[in-house]
């Protein structure tokens, strides 16, 4: 008999399935395609709001994959029953089992709805995901409870190693979203204001969905992740599947953070003014320089003091090599 687990390590090892329809507790388990496993509970009438949960959109980032894992071992168990749709992702599967991040370009800035030839193996994979996150809001009623949170985990040390990224978009965050972030353990948010065509703005901006990327540590190899720290993460997506209330904490435990503008590299001379592996939110005083690029000329702080967030002076020429971000209030 197939179990969940195999189907979802099937997965991350880019080995095909048959397509089968697993039996768990509550409901099935049906695939949607390579890497793509909707649950769905027998109750549908009484069932929790949806949730799509998506790892290893970035094919280096484990701990959202072994997340993933340990609920599929929960439900083949028994001990996790199906209370609310789910979709479960496993985003980039010949990057995981390549190792690094992507093959050919960054898939988690190609969520836009544009009829472009596919010109990489990230472009032809977000087609895939567009298409089955589509299909999957499609069935599900337009509820503020449902929510896509996307794993990540980060490239760099950070002041808050474990952060939500709010992107923009019309829908506002309901107020029980952000005090059960704090009882998963997020420590701080960045709300952008500006579109990002990543995979959680792809539900908010086309579905009005509550989206969330979701920063959880630092990348390390598979078995090499601090899952203990995650566990009230874990916690909280098996209690998304569950159907059940979260557990939540004050919203003002955590840090808020608004994001202002960025820092682009214009010409190929260009570089940062701060050493390559300063930690996400460290701080820069009104005045200091923060970049010197040949043809854009050099970038200070202006009057407010900013927060530097997924800094990388190596990106390709027009691309952001930093976000400057303010610190803001919780949300009233
Ligand atoms: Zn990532």
């Amino acid at each position: 008999m197939t179990t969940l687990r195999a189907v979802v390590d099937a997965a991350i090892a880019d080995r095909a399935t048959d397509h089968p329809t697993i039996r768990l507790i509550g409901g099935q388990a049906v695939a949607r395609g390579p890497g793509l496993i909707a649950l769905c509970p027998d109750e549908a009438a009484e069932c929790g709001p949806a949730t799509v949960i998506s790892a290893g959109i970035h094919g280096n980032e484990t701990a959202p994959l072994e997340l993933v894992q340990r609920l599929a071992d929960a439900l083949d168990a028994g001990t996790l029953a199906v209370g609310a749709p789910a979709l479960l992702v496993i985003g980039h599967p010949a990057a995981i089992v390549a190792g690094c991040r992507y093959l050919d370009t960054n898939l988690n800035r190609l969520f836009r709805r544009q009829r472009s030839v596919s010109v990489s193996a990230e472009h032809t994979r977000a087609e895939q995901l567009m298409a089955c996150v589509d299909a999957f809001w499609a069935e599900q009623p337009m509820d503020a409870a449902t929510l896509h949170l996307d794993l990540h985990t980060a490239i760099r040390e950070s002041r808050y190693p474990r952060f939500a990224v709010e992107p923009a978009g019309a829908v506002v965050t309901p107020k029980a979203v952000w005090a059960a972030l704090a009882g998963a353990g997020m420590q701080a948010v960045l709300s952008q204001t500006d579109d990002s065509w990543t995979f959680s703005h792809y539900s908010r901006f086309y579905h009005r969905r509550p989206a969330f990327t979701l920063e959880l540590g630092r990348v390390a190899a598979f078995g090499a992740n601090d899952l203990a720290a995650l566990a009230p993460m874990q916690a909280w997506l098996a209690a998304r599947i569950a159907g059940e209330s979260a557990v939540t904490a004050d919203v003002a435990d955590m840090a808020f953070f608004r994001a202002g503008a960025e820092l682009i590299r214009v010409s190929e001379d260009f570089e940062l003014a701060f050493d390559d592996d300063v930690a996400n939110f460290t701080a820069f005083p009104p005045g200091a320089l923060l970049a010197r690029d040949a043809r854009a000329g050099p970038t200070h702080v202006s009057a407010t003091p900013i927060h530097i967030v997924f800094p990388n002076a190596d990106v390709e020429l027009g691309a952001r090599a930093a976000l400057l971000a303010e610190a803001v209030s919780p949300p009233a």
